[in-house]
């Protein structure tokens, strides 16, 4: 169980305030007055969503397609040339459209992306397998604000969602695969949490499979150290 004292809670709202003036995604004042670009450079994904349906084209509009890669150099290009056109523009988000921390390819484009324009706020999403490997490197590269995916707690649950995950080359399917991207993605929070990152958290709500298990995961990424779902 997190314990919250009064002091941590009120430097947790300074922080949430801070961010909400300048994050679109915080707060629907700051949505009209800033603008964020996403950059689609994460190519794979190392778990396998039962309902993602990732593609690249230019016509349809919906998560997880995208209409090309970019590479890292050409992302901070696109940053740039973004930003002389619309200066409000006061975040730059990765996510997707595989995972974002399958490759490199995220961490490395916000490490540029920071360097040049560090007055930015670099956010990121992730499914969270990864997260408590990377937590220090995404602090290091400007990531302030963070979004993890979690559609279920239960591994019972979760293995009607997530087919299976891959972890340094090993696939584990079923609920084996679900227990171990579970406690990833708690000990992952945990983590972003404690370096000071803003963690929301994404859940996908599907009716029959996890409808009634939403509550469950608000409670538990609350006891996680997490406001936001
Ligand atoms: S984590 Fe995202 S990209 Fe990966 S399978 Fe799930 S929905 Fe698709």
């Amino acid at each position: 169980m997190l314990c919250i004292n009064a002091g941590d809670r009120s430097a947790r709202n300074e922080q949430f305030l801070h961010i909400a003036n300048r994050h679109p995604c915080f707060s629907t004042e700051t949505g009209v007055s800033h603008g964020r670009i996403h950059l689609p450079v994460s190519p794979a994904c190392n778990i396998r969503c039962r309902f993602c349906n990732r593609q690249f084209n230019a016509t349809e509009y919906r998560p997880g397609v995208s209409a090309e890669l970019l590479k890292p150099q050409d992302a901070v290009a696109l940053v740039r040339r973004a930003l002389e056109l619309c200066p409000e523009i006061t975040v730059a988000g990765i996510a997707g459209p595989g995972d974002t921390l399958a490759t490199s390819h995220a961490l490395e484009a916000f490490q540029l992306i920071h360097r040049e324009f560090p007055e930015l706020i670099n956010c990121l999403s992730t499914n969270g397998l990864l997260l408590e490997r990377y937590a220090d490197d995404i602090a290091a590269a400007g990531v302030r604000t963070l979004t993890v995916t979690v559609n279920a707690v239960d591994p019972s649950v979760l293995k009607n969602i997530c087919a299976y995950i891959v972890v340094d080359g090993i696939k584990y399917e079923g609920i084996e695969g679900a227990e171990i991207l579970i406690a990833a993605q708690k000990r992952g929070i945990r983590k972003a949490v404690s370096l000071g990152l803003l963690v929301k958290i994404n859940a996908v709500l599907i009716p029959e499979v996890n409808g009634w298990h939403i509550a469950e995961i608000a409670r538990t990424v609350r006891e996680l150290g997490v406001g936001i779902l």
